[in-house]
């Protein structure tokens, strides 16, 4: 009798929180209140004290910028864990951020999106990480199952839902029905990837270096696979491969759209392979019902209408794509029990074993 009422109690008082560990940005959710932090996925760390630094965008700041004994890194590099002891401080940051007065007293429930195909080692580390924060239960989803939810797409139902998220790192492409994994492929071609193609081209045809930030800064400011009425362009500045001094110059949609013309061929060219074994009946309800996009890659201009195309079913947008996988963990917190399925099982609970 009195523990049921200590449970009540804590389920009044504490905030469950939410949280996508994305290869580009992380995201926390707190149940009651929304999204309260959206940092890039960078942690500076001081390599003669093992000290983090900075974390989320002070970090990202930093990165190229450093003396010689900081070094900005990113822990979720394409979709896997490079740095459990960083991933792990940054855990503890954003739960931190994260904390009530009443949640450090009972320890919030939390629910973390981590990048689908990630090792058992891995979503152990997560798991261990989150309980070493605070955290009094932990749950792992996968984060294309949480963009689903987070779009409020029935995956529950017998029915063929098909979501893309294209993030920094990697590209989660699957299938899903009856809360299951139908089909599904993951690649390294995402962001990052669009970035390096621009930097090396631009490399190539212009003679200059240029760094991360500014090939990201040019992807999201003139990116357009269909090629517009009026050209788009910007100004880039790096470092004359030849005399090693500054230098500018003009890059237009053009260059962008060569740059990344191969690295889309490729994206889509996965898609069409998870398409080509998927059950002709769930096949045809994605026909209907057509492909949903998600993360900061469903926001490159024309790639919706490319892919539309290419595979001649409707594609559609998520509203606020970067936000999709931690609004779908905090659908999830909302409704743990009917959600249980589609959670990572945690190998030391007997409980969610079935003999
Ligand atoms: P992750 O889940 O891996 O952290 P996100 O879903 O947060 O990734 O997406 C980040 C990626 O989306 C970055 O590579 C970023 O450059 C890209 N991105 C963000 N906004 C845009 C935009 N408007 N156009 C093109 N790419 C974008
Ligand atoms: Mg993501």
């Amino acid at each position: 009798m009195f523990k049921e009422k200590l449970e009540q109690w804590k389920q009044l008082l504490r905030n469950d929180i939410g949280i996508d560990l994305g290869t580009a940005n992380v995201l926390v959710y707190v149940r009651g209140k929304g999204v309260i932090l959206n940092e890039p996925s960078v942690v500076a760390v001081n390599q003669k004290t093992g000290q983090v630094v900075a974390v989320g965008g002070e970090a990202k700041n930093m990165l190229g910028r450093t003396p010689p004994h900081i070094v900005a890194v990113r822990p979720i590099v394409n979709g896997v864990i490079s740095d459990f002891e960083v991933t792990e401080e940054m855990i503890h940051y954003l739960l931190n951020k994260a904390q009530t007065v009443s949640n450090k007293i009972f320890g919030p429930r939390v629910v973390v999106g981590v990048p689908s195909g990630i090792t058992n080692v891995e979503t152990r580390a997560v798991r261990d990480a989150t309980r070493n924060a605070g955290a009094s239960e932990v749950h792992i989803v996968e984060e294309p199952m949480a963009a689903a939810i987070g779009m409020h797409l029935p995956i529950e139902e017998p029915v063929g839902n098909m979501v893309i998220d294209i993030g920094g790192g990697t590209a989660d492409i699957v299938v899903i029905s009856l809360s299951g994994v139908v089909s599904a492929k993951n690649i390294c071609i995402a962001g990052d990837q669009l970035n390096n193609d621009i930097s090396s081209y631009i490399r190539s045809e212009f003679k200059i270096i240029i760094g991360e930030k500014t090939s990201e800064t040019i992807k999201i400011a003139i990116t357009s696979l269909l090629p517009g009425e009026s050209p788009l362009e910007t100004q880039a500045r790096g470092r004359d491969l030849i005399t090693g001094l500054p230098r500018e110059v003009v890059v237009t949609d053009a260059d962008v759209r060569d740059a990344v013309s191969h690295s889309i061929e490729r994206l889509v060219e996965a898609i069409k392979e998870v398409l080509e074994v998927t059950p002709p009946e769930i096949l045809s309800d994605i026909m209907h019902r057509g492909i949903h996009l998600a993360g900061g890659g469903a926001l490159i201009k024309g790639f919706a209408e490319v892919l539309s195309e290419e595979v001649k079913i409707p594609v559609y947008i998520a509203d606020n794509p970067l936000t999709c996988v931690v609004r779908g963990t905090g659908i999830i917190l909302e409704k743990l029990d009917k959600y249980r399925d589609i959670l990572i099982a945690d190998e030391n609970d007997i409980s969610n074993k079935t003999y």
